[in-house]
């Protein structure tokens, strides 16, 4: 799995959607720019393959529910990852904005 971290030190001051900033961040997504967590090669990544899941949010006070697509990378070496900006918990459903104004 590769984490890339994107925005949960400026989670207070943003005023949208998990959705909408994924979204955001996967339309900037380039595969080739990766490094592989495994072997640690640069630029050896491509996109291998994609999967749905689900994601809840919490705009407005109320539970949302999202589908996203989630892009798997391979590198040269032969293993897989997918790739979660911070803002997915992996092997949660919950968005970080759901768990952060649970919290609050
Ligand atoms: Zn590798």
């Amino acid at each position: 799995m590769i984490r890339k971290n994107s925005l949960f030190c400026k989670l207070t001051r943003i005023k949208s959607s998990s959705k909408s900033l994924f979204d955001s961040f996967m339309a900037g997504f380039r595969p080739e720019m990766e490094s592989c967590p495994v072997c640690g090669a640069s630029h050896s990544c491509t996109t291998h393959a994609s999967y749905e899941r689900n994601l809840i949010d919490f705009i407005q006070g109320r539970p949302v529910y999202h589908t996203i697509k989630v892009i798997r990378v391979i590198c040269s070496c032969g293993h897989t990852h997918a790739l979660l900006p911070d803002l997915i918990i992996p092997y949660n459903t919950y968005g970080v904005f759901f768990c952060f104004w649970l919290c609050t």
